[in-house]
């Protein structure tokens, strides 16, 4: 008993939200440290002072349908759109695609060089035969698992002065590996 109760003190005294609430509360102070794990120091974190700014937060889903099981799709103009939406000029835009067939990816929209992906996906992981591979009991798609993998499943990009801050000749792209259904993309912008 005695371990446990100093276990409780120690706890306490470590999650530091006796800052805010009276000792005797032990309960939500332990509930509160458990989900804030240190409430006094985050209050006084460069986080919490970026939390306490005037921090904005933007999210949209893009809805994309494409006719053939796959394709390369420049999406930078929706993304950029989002932004304008956000009315944020400093942050960070995440892009990501919503199912485990789908690609976000950064690269160049040049048609030769999509072709050269293409081909080389297919090198990598061919559709088929399709009974080479364990995952298609059901289903016929395990290689649009594996070129997802390879393309990635999100972007991050910087946000600075209200636009992407984009190295030379990047653009974003969705990467539809199974399509011919309705799929998402995220796009989450937090900044100020
Ligand atoms: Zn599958």
């Amino acid at each position: 008993m005695k371990g446990a109760r100093r276990l409780v003190v120690e706890r306490r005294e470590e999650c530091g939200c006796m800052g805010f609430l009276p000792v005797e509360k032990t309960a939500a102070c332990r509930f509160l440290g458990s989900v804030i794990p240190c409430f006094r120091s985050l209050h006084a974190s460069p986080i919490s002072a970026f939390l306490r700014s005037s921090m904005k937060s933007y999210q949209k889903e893009l809805w994309f349908n494409v006719p053939t099981r796959r394709a390369f799709i420049n999406i930078t103009r929706e993304v950029e759109q989002c932004l304008a939406e956000s009315g944020i000029e400093e942050g960070l835009l995440l892009c990501n695609a919503m199912h485990i067939t789908a690609s976000v990816f950064i690269n160049d929209d040049e048609s030769g060089l999509h072709h050269d992906y293409e081909q080389w996906l297919e090198r990598l992981a061919p559709h088929e035969p399709v009974n080479q591979y364990r995952h298609n009991g059901y289903e016929d798609n395990a290689d649009a698992h594996l070129k997802r993998q390879i393309m990635g499943r999100e972007v991050v990009v910087a946000v600075t002065g209200g636009k992407l801050h984009f190295g030379t000749w990047e653009q974003i792209f969705y990467g539809e590996f199974d399509g011919r259904r309705k799929k998402r993309v995220l796009v989450k912008i937090i900044g100020e």
